[in-house]
């Protein structure tokens, strides 16, 4: 065994077992968690002492490292159509600028702490910043094609993606983007190769109200934003339900699928999900919320209805958040929501995304043999420590 490092903090999170104090982490130098140990039972001049919480490294569950150069650009508070309308005609851009932005965020995810990101991507464009990151990415292709007959192109296309990440040695799925994007057999198809496979999946989910109008009347922003395009969808059918109970039935009950953003999903939604899909995941990315539709998901009383373990949190891209920082998320549900506390939304940021990407072997707690990451949270700031 090479040096050990000892750290005390204020308190410190294991996650998977309640915070202690007067507690020291031993680590080895390559970030290795060896042990967790009362303090008398460690040389105390060997002890480095940190004021404020110790936890593991976070896991964003939820990000388009596609979209960094998008920074900025898009007014804030607009409606999801117009953001989608606006991410559509301006996200086109100079190679170099587009690879420049990936690299910046990249290293800001790390500096705030985030050791392993699910991320979207719709071209190869972010694999080379992933491949030479020391942040894990597991790369979800995200596949549209809300026209029936285009199924088999688009799963041609995202398995060819697949290939090239797996060519570069990165991990990956294939997802589908929306409700509104995707047809329920290019739905079926997706998720019944992530079950087949054991990899996650994931789609963006009640967003808006606008969704729901298109899925209940078949009418809304939604029909007008297709019309524009010219697209005949002809072809859809209004359910007379929500997005999501029209498209559970056609998700695989064996694919890890992960539920993004839920702003307008009621704890009656979640209850009637669940009933139906043994594994789904819920993540909340509440910025990218507050600056697309200025409205955050009802936290508190969606916890209530989601099964323990199951939320997570994600960032979105940079074209509709100020930061990538999972901290940053915490921080607001916390000020939002003032009886969640850090323990209770913790879990969220780690083990739980952890597990969900299939990662928590490694990830998302401070376990003997695990390499989580180490973080120091003091205040408002946040410190990277491994
Ligand atoms: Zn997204």
């Amino acid at each position: 065994m090479g040096t050990m490092r000892y750290f005390s903090a204020s308190t410190i999170h294991p996650v998977t077992t309640p915070a202690v104090s007067h507690h020291v982490l031993v680590v080895e130098e390559d970030g290795t968690i060896v042990d967790l140990v009362p303090e008398q039972e460690v040389d105390a001049t060997k002890v480095e002492h940190l004021e404020g919480n110790l936890i593991p490294g976070f896991i964003n569950t939820h990000c388009h490292l596609e979209l960094s150069h998008l920074k900025g650009r898009f007014e804030e508070k607009t409606g999801l159509p117009d953001f989608l309308n606006k991410v559509v005609a301006q996200r086109a851009a100079a190679a170099q600028e587009v690879q420049e932005a990936m690299q910046t965020a990249d290293s800001e995810m790390w500096d705030n702490g985030i050791v392993a990101v699910g991320d979207i991507c719709n071209k190869y464009d972010s694999f080379a910043v992933k491949a030479g990151s020391r942040i894990h990415y597991h790369s979800m292709v995200e596949l549209l094609a809300f026209h029936p007959e285009r199924t088999a192109g688009a799963m041609e296309q995202g398995n060819s993606l697949l290939q090239q990440l797996s060519e570069l040695g990165l991990s990956g799925s294939i997802v589908p983007h929306a409700p509104y994007s995707v047809s329920p057999a290019l739905l079926e198809q997706i998720t019944a190769q992530c079950a087949d496979s054991g990899v996650p999946t994931s789609i963006h989910m009640m967003e808006s109200n606008d969704e729901t109008e298109f899925f209940v009347q078949g009418t809304g922003l939604y029909r007008r934003l297709y019309h524009n395009m010219g697209m005949d969808i002809d072809f859809f059918e209004p359910s007379g339900k929500t997005s999501l109970a029209t498209l559970l039935p056609f998700l695989h009950p064996k694919a890890r699928t992960l539920l993004v953003h839920n702003t307008i999903a009621t704890a009656a939604d979640v209850v009637h999900a669940v009933e139906q899909h043994a594994n789904l995941w819920w993540c909340f990315c509440p910025n990218a919320n507050l600056y697309i539709e200025d409205r955050l998901p009802d936290i508190p009383q969606l916890m209530r209805a989601i099964p323990e373990g199951r939320i997570t949190l994600g960032t979105d891209s940079l074209a509709s958040n100020h930061q990538l920082s999972v901290w940053s998320e915490i921080q607001i549900v916390l000020q939002r929501f003032p009886e969640l506390k850090l323990v209770d939304v913790l879990p969220w940021a780690t083990l739980n995304g952890a597990r969900y990407l299939g990662i928590d072997h490694l990830f998302g707690s401070l376990e003997k043999g695990k390499r989580p990451g180490i973080v120091l949270l003091s205040e408002s700031t946040i410190q990277r420590i491994i």
